[in-house]
């Protein structure tokens, strides 16, 4: 069905749901709004459900986007109607992860993949199946030896600065909730969700609007995508890390090899998906000619609650929230006069607060969660954006953003003991500019103490906060209040660098064949947006798009 050409996908957005209500009311309701005859449609394809939590009337529903297949060329006036109201449109086409042969101008015979993140991970299957020669290399270890290695640290020992919770096998999200929307609407997205299915990922992650894997299921999901990328023909090298790149020295700008700490490797294309925090990674490289620029990034607290706080602020007395699950939430407070904007961001319902660090002596906050959503507690970002005027002073050039990050992280570890504990304090008392003489118990790994997140955090930044949090207040009662508590500090929500690169080839500014993708060169904000953007750079370089002919003098 879905192969035939003659068959075309028309998307039917917001076709309601009750709670209750069985999902194969959704044809008849599609078609119902489309102005389709349920005899012209040859399939049905839930493309997203998604909660409907503003409660409007205390009613709670599922919104809904429907495919429809129907036969190329149907045309009804009530379908044209439907389409200017802007009710249907043409379902979003998928593109494959390997380019057909007839598509590829350049294949490389050993493309060096670093980084095995959703962005270096993805590049490689897309560079093995498309038939180019691939070595994926990363400095931590596989998933098992990473989990192995990272028991140490949280009891206790010191940090291993090659395999951690940001490094090894899968990247940064390997240790998180999984959560898999993008606001990007790339044709890649399906395909990407469909390699995950493929690997034992649920299939809901197809269609809902709130799909998460969770750390548990992603465990799972990784080993299968690596036996994947060694079955296309790809190898794999754990606990190598990049040092340097050898440049050419007949080519400018032509990367001929790297070195590692485990000896040289030859290559004729170069994907750098280091992520955020290969801080001393992207300083060796800096030294070295590559191109970077500073750009703003989030930076901010984690704010947790009992999860029953949050579902209650959510869902109500509504009978069926039980059936929901655990709550989630997306909360924004707009800028007003100098005071700038903050937001949530990277929630995680029934999570757990991690310690996201890679160098020691330093103290950031993140979020995981299991695939059942299962702890009490209910952990997320809360952040405001950092622009690099506002950082400047903290360093020189386009390094001094990693600067500030790095003079905040140690402040906090000071404040919490230098012992990986972490200051914290509550809502209700940061509001009010005040000392808690106590705090509740957290979800932190390694605990939390009292401390002066108000005074710790700079004053423009605690505004903007503060701001954000009372607004919360007002959308989720209690929010503001005494159970809730800041942890802190918050600050690789976000890389505070880019790696300037053309838009259409994806090669760095003034290389030749080195290719900067995913979240640490600045063009990822999450594992479906680095995946794709890891991608796209692999398609760009097998199929370079035709380069604009000059235009003539008339
Ligand atoms: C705790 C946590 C929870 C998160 N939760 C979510 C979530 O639920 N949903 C979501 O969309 N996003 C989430 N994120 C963000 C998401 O993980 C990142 O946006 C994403 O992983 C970025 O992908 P990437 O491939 O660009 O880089 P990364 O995933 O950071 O991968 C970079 C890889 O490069 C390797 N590397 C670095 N330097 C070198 C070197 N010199 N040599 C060799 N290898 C090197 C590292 O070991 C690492 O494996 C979370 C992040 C964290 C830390």
């Amino acid at each position: 069905m879905l192969t035939d050409p003659a068959i075309q996908a028309i998307r039917v957005l917001g076709v309601p749901l009750e709670l209750h209500e069985e999902e194969g009311l959704l044809a008849e309701r599609a078609c119902r709004q489309a102005g389709v005859r349920p005899q012209d449609v040859a399939g049905v394809r839930l493309a997203m459900r998604s909660l409907d939590a503003r409660r409007t009337r205390g009613i709670l529903r599922f919104v809904c986007h429907v495919d429809l297949f129907v036969r190329e060329g149907h045309r009804s006036g009530a379908l044209q109607k439907a389409i200017k109201a802007g009710r249907v449109r043409p379902a979003p086409e998928s593109t494959p992860l390997a380019l057909p042969p007839e598509r590829i101008q350049r294949l490389p015979r050993q493309a060096i993949v670093v980084g095995s993140g959703p962005a270096g991970l993805f590049a490689a299957l897309s560079l093995a199946l498309s038939g180019a020669g691939v070595t994926l290399i990363d400095r931590g270890s596989s998933l098992d030896d990473r989990h192995k290695r990272l028991v140490p640290f949280h009891r206790g020992g010191p940090l291993d600065q090659d395999t951690n919770l940001l490094f090894g096998e899968g990247g940064a999200g390997t240790y998180s909730d999984g959560k898999l929307y993008t606001r990007v609407q790339d044709s890649l997205e399906a395909t990407l969700l469909q390699e995950l299915v493929r690997a034992g990922a649920p299939a809901n992650i197809q269609f809902d609007g709130r799909a998460h894997i969770g750390t548990d299921k992603l465990h799972a999901v990784l080993p299968r995508l690596r036996a994947r990328l060694i079955e296309a023909g790809a190898q794999v090298h754990w606990n190598t890390r990049l040092e340097s790149v050898i440049w050419d020295p007949s080519r400018v700008g032509r990367v001929m090899a790297v070195r590692t700490d485990r000896g040289e490797l030859p290559c004729d294309a170069l994907f750098l998906a280091l992520g955020h925090s290969a801080r001393d990674t992207v300083e060796a490289l800096f030294e070295q000619g590559l191109a970077l620029e500073a750009k703003p990034f989030q930076f901010g607290v984690r704010v947790e609650h009992p999860q029953d706080l949050i579902n209650a602020g959510r869902f109500g007395e509504h009978p069926q929230a039980q059936s929901l699950g655990a709550a989630s939430y997306n909360l924004t407070s707009k800028p007003q006069g100098a005071t700038a904007g903050a937001h949530s961001f990277c929630m995680c319902p029934g999570g757990k607060i991690v310690a996201s660090i890679s160098e020691p002596g330093h103290l950031c906050t993140n979020g995981m969660s299991n695939s059942t959503h299962s702890s009490p507690w209910a952990n997320a970002a809360i952040v405001t954006t950092i622009r690099p005027d506002e950082f400047a002073a903290y360093g020189s050039g386009p390094l001094a953003g990693l600067q500030f990050q790095r003079h905040f992280e140690r402040l906090f570890f000071e404040a919490g003991g230098a012992n990986y504990t972490a200051p914290a304090q509550r809502v209700a008392d940061f509001l009010a500019g005040e000392p808690s003489a106590d705090v509740p118990r957290t979800s932190y790994t390694f605990g939390v103490q009292p401390g002066r997140i108000d005074q710790l955090l700079p004053p423009h930044v605690r505004a903007a906060i503060a701001r954000g949090l009372e607004h919360f207040d007002r959308l989720i009662p209690g929010f503001g209040g005494v159970e809730g508590t800041l942890v802190g500090v918050e600050s690789r929500s976000s890389g505070p660098l880019r790696m300037p690169r053309d838009r259409q080839s994806y090669r760095a500014h003034g290389t030749e064949n080195c290719y900067p993708v995913g979240e640490g060169a600045g063009f990822a904000g999450g594992i479906m947006s680095a995946a794709i953007d890891g991608v796209r750079a692999v398609h760009a370089c097998l199929a370079p798009a035709p380069t604009p002919s000059p235009k003539r003098n008339r």
